[in-house]
């Protein structure tokens, strides 16, 4: 049997396993997969070759769409837009990152006092981006939604389901069990990317990453009202940006893991695998089931606590909800929202009456993301955009579609009922937009500001990565302005011409704040 060297965790894990021979593994067949490029041979590489990314990305990345079969009971059968391969570059360029951007999963090198760092060689960075891509096959209405905490879900799931791919290896469980039999210590896998958060400070100095790693999942950041919180920062401090907010997700994620582990009275690696695969399920169950308004982490908690409830009797209920209690976020005690009926019970009949509710024109198209959730049935998400005006700084003149949502019980093709508030883009979605477009231009996450909506009119001037939007005349415009020294490349989002209207639109998902 073919063997390959692999590093289970991260290059630069404190603590965690050395790099080691493993046997070469394929991709699950009947799992939608991955186009690792440039491939290899199965064989004994060294570190920092190609040939060693190719078989740690598929290493990785296997480790991780197994997780999601355990949680979720079957492999993901196709990506985003139905696409049965993703295309993974281990070596995109010369970057301190990584990116999802819905066609392809991207990773990069950098060089810095002789030294050379790529991101694919740790694992807590290959499933983080598997993450992004697992979560928009679940959810493609998230990705162009611009709520903070929507984008910082994004980045948290990421870093749930690297540490839940972290503990599916039995050797990691044991050795974390050993060293901390009550999870508490700062251990190799509550910290995420080591690796790349070391090379992130040495460049860009200590604010720009924590501790010991790039975040840490066990950490005491407590939830505020992110479109209060200053759009950027240091990564001591609680932010706006993205992968800053998510923080407060993972650690209740983390804790929520811990208090179940704990809760078991055994502290063996066997409880500690128990305690993950069970978390694993309740957080895809939460956030299939969450609508995409503002407050996400609280609507995801919640809905974790009514899967455990429904599926294992509330055993790990005030696990879970202690957990997030002490993030700042006080969920609710578990409640089953019964479907309230429409009145036209049509496609069309039905269609209409929610355009209505959501208070959109007649003619706003409407996204439907259908979802089967445990507890409600078959259940679609319901999102209707509209445009605002942004005023903020360079995009004045800009627009941001922001969504009105609703949840929706269906069988076939006729909605039977509405579950739960339905959500018009009202004065404080706005909000939300305008808070989420500050963070993106105080973070240099925006490929292209043009100066004035005039100038962004002018004919795409450069083909861009990523997937066309629905518009006639998607493509970049105005003139590229010199990337800022600290902005992350690729940044997340651009402006596009959509409805002849210059448009911030999301184009993917980075590893990493500026
Ligand atoms: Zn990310």
């Amino acid at each position: 049997m073919a063997t390959v060297s692999y590093i289970p965790n991260d290059p630069l894990a404190s603590g965690g396993p050395p790099i080691q021979q493993v046997r070469a593994s394929r991709q699950p067949s009947k799992s939608a997969g991955f186009d690792i490029q440039p491939a290899a041979e199965p064989g004994i590489y060294p570190a920092q070759t190609p040939e060693f990314g190719f078989w740690q990305v598929q290493e990785a990345l296997i480790k991780g769409l197994k997780v999601w079969r355990d949680a979720d009971g079957a492999y993901p059968e196709a990506w985003f837009g139905g696409q049965r391969r993703l295309r993974v570059l281990t070596d995109a360029g010369d970057d301190l990152n990584a990116f999802y951007d819905r066609r392809s999963l991207q990773f990069f090198h950098h060089t810095f006092d002789g030294q050379r760092v790529h991101s694919s060689e740790s694992v807590d960075v290959a499933v983080h981006e598997e993450g992004h891509a697992l979560l928009d096959m679940l959810r493609p209405d998230f990705f162009d939604v611009p709520f903070i905490e929507v984008g910082a879900l994004h980045e948290s799931f990421g870093d749930c389901i690297a540490i839940l791919a972290a503990l599916s290896d039995r050797a990691i469980r044991e050795s974390l069990v050993a060293d901390s039999p009550d999870l508490s210590a700062k251990h190799f896998v509550q910290a995420m990317a080591e690796q790349l958060g070391d090379a992130i400070r040495r460049e860009y100095g200590d604010a720009a990453v924590e501790d010991g790693a790039l975040r840490n999942a066990s950490n005491t950041f407590s939830w505020s009202d992110p479109t209060m919180l200053p759009p950027g920062g240091p990564a001591t401090v609680l932010s706006g940006e993205v992968h800053s907010f998510s923080r407060v997700f993972t650690g209740a994620f983390y804790d929520a893991l811990r208090n179940m582990y704990l809760n078991t009275g055994n502290r063996s690696a066997v409880s500690l695998n128990r305690a993950a695969r069970t978390l694993g399920k309740l957080l895809i169950s939460g956030v299939r089931s969450v609508p995409a308004t503002p407050r996400t982490f609280e609507g995801v908690g919640r809905r974790m606590v009514e899967a455990d409830v429904a599926g294992n009797g509330g055993a790990n209920a005030a696990a879970i909800r202690t957990a997030f209690a002490a993030h700042g976020m006080t969920l609710p005690a578990p409640a089953i929202e019964m479907p309230v009926p429409l009145k036209r019970r049509t496609r069309g009949g039905a269609a209409a009456e929610l355009r209505e509710e959501l208070e959109v024109p007649s003619g706003t198209r409407l996204q439907y993301t259908p979802v089967s959730s445990d507890i409600h049935g078959e259940v679609t998400h319901v999102a209707a955009f509209r445009p605002m005006q942004l005023t903020e700084g360079e995009l004045t003149g800009v627009r941001l579609l922001v969504p009105a949502v609703a949840e929706v019980r269906t069988r076939g093709r006729s909605v039977t009922g509405v579950i739960g508030e339905i959500r018009p883009a009202d004065q404080q979605i706005e909000n939300e937009g305008r808070a989420f477009a500050r963070a993106l231009l105080a973070n240099g996450d925006i490929r292209t500001v043009p100066g004035t909506a005039a100038g962004a009119a002018e004919p795409p001037r450069r083909r861009t990565r990523g997937a066309r939007p629905g518009g006639t005349q998607a493509g970049v415009v105005g003139p590229t302005p010199p990337r800022p020294a600290f902005a992350p490349f690729p940044p997340t989002h651009e402006i596009r011409v959509i409805g002849g209207e210059p448009t911030l639109t999301r184009v993917g998902f980075s590893g990493r704040r500026r």
